[in-house]
């Protein structure tokens, strides 16, 4: 890289919820800027009126925000460069519009669609590919004067220049395009609104871009903006065009298989810190082979050239198990805090700050997705226990299962219950007795379990029974005594 400051952006379109395809383009422009010392920064691109919708934007933010890419320069920051929205940036756009038409790279079309339709059915008669006829490009100013007279408001089209256009892509390598397959494309829509391709273009121009990261998708409008940057007689920044993010059928990743929008993932328990992690696998490998990196750690190992040109597969699976990765591993204080906006049905008053963290440093361990904890620790706070139907049946029904419990109870007399290492000690000379009796050890807990929680499967027994405390472990033993 050059010695200029980086200056890299993302610019979501506010037509839905940020989708995880935009969150990984914002993902690698963020790391971009982080490795070089350079700034990130954020851009409302919309132009497209009755699509945006503010939910949209807040949407925006807050989803950035979430995994932690926050921007340098942005809408609601400022920045040198204001304003970042394109919709309060319409008189810069036309400045520039009217450059390239005084210049004589663009042209005023007064094609109506009725034309515009008739053009593309005689080239689908003809069997060739579509592109404008350029007819409007050399109309006289007397032609032009008339067709406004008759109500007519040109776009505003750029006149395509003939030949190749190669640039180096830093992922894909060396590309080249025939302009003469691009037909001139439309600017300014006559309602004075600048299309897409344009509006990017002047504001990365304005803006100072350095590099473009983006997706693959966007290559075909590449060379349309390079000839828009040499029209004006602006520097074109680096390209890095990144592959596609499929879905696990290699289809083009889509609601029905599964969550796509960031704030989505958050609201199902997916932790920002996975998340990232993962997003960030998807198209850049580390340096070492090692998946499991923090934030900062993915930003010190990046570079461009270790992007992908190739499409990622997003795995679901790979995503959950990551995810339960990071719940194991993220210290207690931290994920019992998260795990609280999950629990807001329960009374956590109940217990301690320090209760809490044993109730969910002992349910954690199986858990992959931070919602399932509401379930995992439910008998923790259940006033009136649910208990599963083929526990009830099956274990605590039975004549041993009464057995178990009548000693279980005359236990809970002896037993320490503030101290979780003595309660294992307890309870293992307790199933002792009962194996003398050929009962197996589990079997035996399992009656235990399945009295005091409803299941058979869950936390730390000796937790479990030291965080309930005597009377409510009494309690729910004397119930079950009593199906
Ligand atoms: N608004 C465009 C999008 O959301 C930005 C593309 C670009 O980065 O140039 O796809």
């Amino acid at each position: 890289m050059n010695d200029k400051q980086v200056r890299v952006r993302i610019a979501p379109s506010p037509s839905g919820n940020l989708h995880v395809g935009t969150a990984r383009t914002a993902l690698f422009n963020y790391l971009c800027a982080k490795k070089n010392g350079g700034k990130y920064i954020l851009r409302i691109e919309d132009t497209d009126l009755e699509r945006t919708e503010q939910k949209y934007i807040d949407n925006i933010y807050d989803s950035l925000k979430a995994i932690g890419l926050n921007w340098d320069e942005g809408p609601d920051v400022g920045g040198p460069y204001a304003p970042y929205q394109q919709s309060e940036r319409f008189d810069i756009y036309k400045k520039y519009a009217q450059k390239l038409l005084d210049e004589g790279y663009a042209y005023e079309c007064f094609c109506t669609q009725e034309e515009l339709d008739a053009e593309k059915e005689q080239a689908i008669k003809e069997r060739r590919a579509y592109k404008y006829s350029g007819k409007c490009r050399h109309l006289t100013p007397e032609q032009k004067e008339e067709l406004r007279k008759q109500g007519k408001k040109p776009v505003l089209r750029f006149a395509v220049p003939e030949g190749h256009m190669k640039f180096k892509d830093l992922v894909k390598g060396e590309l080249e395009f025939d302009l003469g397959l691009v037909g001139d494309f439309v600017i300014m829509k006559s309602n004075g609104i600048p299309t897409y391709n344009f509006a990017v273009v002047v504001d990365d121009i304005e803006m100072k871009m350095t590099h473009i990261i983006r997706g693959e998708d966007h290559i075909s409008n590449t060379p349309k903006q390079i000839m828009i940057y040499n029209a004006l007689g602006a520097e074109v920044p680096q390209f890095a065009h990144v592959g596609m993010i499929l879905a696990p059928d290699k289809s083009k990743l889509s609601k029905r298989h599964g969550a796509t929008a960031v704030s989505d993932f958050i609201a199902q328990g997916y932790l920002p810190e996975a998340f990232v992690n993962f997003i960030a696998l998807l198209g850049w490998s580390p340096s070492d082979g090692e998946e499991i990196k923090t934030l900062d750690e993915i930003a010190k190992d990046f570079d461009l050239s270790r992007l992908s040109s190739s499409n990622s597969i997003f795995e679901y699976d790979k995503l959950k198990w990551m995810n339960g990765h990071y719940i194991r591993h993220l210290p207690i204080e931290d994920i019992t805090n998260r795990a609280k906006a999950y629990l807001t049905d329960y009374d956590l008053s109940k217990y301690s700050e320090k209760q809490l963290q044993q109730i969910i440093e002992s349910t954690r361990e199986p858990i992959s997705l931070l919602s399932e904890i509401k379930d995992g620790v439910s008998y923790f706070f259940e006033d009136e226990l649910t208990i599963d139907e083929d526990v009830k049946n099956d274990i605590l029904k039975t004549d041993l299962g009464k057995e178990v419990l009548e000693a279980f109870l005359k236990l809970c007399d002896e037993l320490k219950f503030d101290d979780v290492e003595e309660i294992h000690h307890q309870l293992e000379a307790f199933r002792g007795v009962f194996k003398e009796k050929g009962i197996k050890p589990k079997q035996t807990m399992w009656i235990v379990r399945g009295a005091i929680t409803g299941r058979t499967r869950g936390a730390d027994i000796g937790v479990i029974i030291s965080v309930l405390g005597k009377n409510r472990v009494v309690e729910r033993v004397k119930k079950a005594m009593a199906i």
